[in-house]
């Protein structure tokens, strides 16, 4: 399934209700009763977020225009989410699409969903490279290892004043569903996105970048019963999980990122609330890194590590 796309969202909702179009509130409450049957809670709420993903309209949207018609295949679009957030999808899947921070992605199984917590790993390394080029000078190159559907990215090159971004990822899968990302978002990007396939640094070669920013799998095998069956049962395991610690990705990171960090390059990296301080000790002990910092999300758990290439 995929987001309606922005050309086609003006011919899914118009203000004026037309014989036979189902309405906003007809919708919702359709989805919604499906959605409580099979015990989802908040069905409303997520009925109403439902139609707002397809229409990609905001949230509120639906709440403010509840007369307004909804196009039949937005309607079946609708339901059809619906259906598969009955099956156990998550959100994300179930719609085919997700804001992260200015960008709409598309979504679907062959990806990690990207978390909300992430969009503060892109916020930290932005602000931090405002304040070491405030002479207006380009930042150099990013690399985002294990990208996935490309946020990182596609964020540090629409958002960033970088002169090139590499995103790097061990799946092909994730690598077409990031592409497709990227041409979405086109108009968005400042620098195209250079895609490698690979598992971590190895496409990087022997290439020095200014940031090695990296969400990479940090769950360990032991964690996996305990994460809720909407993550286990649907989301891929090569992007949650890593070794029996959680830190094998980490470490690696870590390890190899000193070779591929040029002096003062930032590695910023985002990891297990229960883990943060393992990782900064594992990151100053390497003895190649500086400034070596703990940052929390916005639930108050630590849940990035920041350093800098001596
Ligand atoms: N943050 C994800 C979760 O909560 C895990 C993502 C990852 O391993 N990078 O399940």
């Amino acid at each position: 399934m995929r987001c309606a796309t922005p050309t086609s969202r003006t011919a899914l909702v118009s203000n004026t209700v037309q014989q036979s179009k189902p309405t906003v509130s007809s919708v919702v409450e359709q989805l919604a009763s499906k959605l409580h049957l099979a015990g989802i809670t908040d069905a409303r709420r997520t009925a109403t977020d439902i139609l707002a993903a397809v229409l990609e309209v905001p949230r509120l949207w639906p709440v403010m225009n509840r007369e307004a018609a909804v196009d039949s295949t937005a309607a079946v679009t609708a339901t059809r989410a619906a259906e598969r957030m009955v099956k156990g999808a998550p959100f994300g899947y179930a719609v085919g699409c997700v804001a992260f921070r200015h960008l709409n992605l598309v979504v679907d199984e062959r990806v990690l969903i990207p978390r909300p917590e992430t969009e503060l790993l892109v916020e930290e390394i932005l602000l931090r490279m405002e304040k070491v080029f405030r002479n207006g000078r380009p930042w150099g190159t990013a690399a985002d290892i294990g990208t996935g559907s490309g946020a990182i990215a596609l964020s540090l090159a629409s958002e960033g004043r970088f002169q090139s971004v590499i995103a790097t990822d061990a799946s092909n899968d994730a690598l077409t569903v990031a592409r497709i990302n990227a041409s979405r978002s086109a108009t968005a990007l400042r620098v195209r996105v250079d895609f490698r396939q690979g598992s971590l640094l190895a496409p990087l070669g022997g290439q020095k970048v200014a940031v090695l920013a990296s969400n990479p799998p940090y769950v360990s095998f032991a964690e996996m019963d305990s994460l809720p069956p909407s993550v286990r049962d649907w989301e891929p395991p090569i992007a949650l999980f890593s070794g029996h610690d959680g830190l094998a990705a980490t470490k690696e990171l870590v390890r190899a990122g000193s070779r591929n960090l040029m002096t003062g390059g930032l590695l910023a990296l985002e990891v297990d609330e229960r883990r943060a301080s393992l990782v900064a000790e594992m990151v100053m002990r390497h003895g190649t890194y500086m400034d070596v910092g703990v940052r929390l999300d916005l639930a108050g758990r630590e849940r990035f590590v920041f350093a800098s290439r001596i």
